[in-house]
Order: C-alpha cells, then structure tokens, then sequence
C-alpha cells in the first residue's frame, strides 16, 4: 500500500500552523510525523552558519531514520509570510515527479488555484550541478536545503512544500488550502 508521510514542524516556529494544517489529514492515508524538536528557522545573533548546517543535517538524519522504509513519499512541511495571498512553492529533484504534479494539480484544482501563480513547483539541483546548464530545465531551480542524499535518495520520493501565509499564524481557510494541496501532492504519488 502506498505511504506518505508528512514531516511537520522541522523549524520549531512553524509546528503550530503545521498542526492545524495536518489536523484531519490522518483519514487519508498520511501519517502526520510531528517533530517536537525542531530547529529554529531563523539564525540566533552570533551563531556560525557552520552549526545552523550542522544542526540541520543532525535534524534532517534523525527525520531519515525515522521514515525510512515506511514511506514512498515524505512531504517536508514548511511555512513563510508572504506580502499578498496565500501561495505556495513545491520542490523535487525529480523532473518526472515535476511534470506529473505540474498536470495532477492543475487537474485536481482546475482553475481555483492559478498555477502557476499560487503553486510554482521547483527543480531541485545538487551543489555540483551549478552552471548555466542548470537553468535550462523547465522549472526554476534551487539547491538543496535539506542533505542530498534524502533529496535524491531512493528510499522514498522527498518532496518539499513551503506554504506562504499572509501572517504568521495563518488562518482557518489558509489551513483548509494547505490541507488541499498535500492530498494533491500524496495523491500524485500515488498515481505516478
Ligand atoms: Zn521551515
């Protein structure tokens, strides 16, 4: 049976909007992995990038063993502000994954969200794969954030999903859209 599994609460401050996004999400099939000791998302005065990256691989080694073997798709739960609507911006390192989500969403949703001007899906790239090649792909590229091996692993299909608020608690319909768009994502795992 097809398992997705969905990560809230990596960055401590955004486990509170994750909860209540993921509040009735269990009857489809996900299981809500929470977190309860997540990073902080922001970078404390002083601290060296070196051991905010040193953190998050430990954090993200942890979330690997923990979903290893008991899951086809782990969807990383994040949350930001954004200055208009609510949006959100989806990454995979797989191309084939990324054409399909790209043709599942806009049929799952029709026209009430307006790809790609709420959901932009992104390419995930390796650090070596820098260049001017790498824009050539026909989505917008970023490098990882979590460690490359979860996001190119064969273990499971890591997708990312960052869902832009307009405050920082979000609010029920922003919840409600949110929820939407992850049994959107799990149901295209499910079908590819
Ligand atoms: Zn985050």
């Amino acid at each position: 049976m097809f398992r997705t599994g969905l990560i809230i609460g990596a960055h401590h401050e955004e486990l509170a909007f994750g909860e209540k996004t993921a509040s009735r999400i269990k009857k489809s099939g996900i299981d809500v992995i929470r977190i309860a000791d997540g990073i902080p998302n922001r970078r404390a005065r002083g601290e060296l990038k070196s051991s905010k990256k040193t953190d998050l691989d430990n954090l993200y080694s942890r979330i690997h063993r923990k979903v290893c073997g008991k899951y086809d798709l782990v969807i990383d739960l994040h949350s930001g502000l954004s200055e208009e609507k609510w949006s959100a911006d989806i990454f995979s390192s797989e191309m084939g994954f990324l054409d399909f989500m790209d043709a599942g969403l806009k049929k799952i949703f029709r026209d009430k969200f307006h790809l790609p001007d709420k959901i932009r899906l992104f390419k995930i790239i390796r650090n070596d794969q820098t260049g001017p090649k790498a824009f050539d792909d026909r989505f917008p590229v970023c490098l990882a954030f979590v460690p490359e091996d979860i996001v190119n692993g064969k273990h499971y299909r890591y997708v990312g999903l960052e869902v832009y608020l307009t405050s920082q608690k979000g609010c029920m319909s922003e919840y409600r859209l949110s929820r939407r768009l992850i049994l959107a994502v799990h149901e295209c795992g499910l079908r590819l």
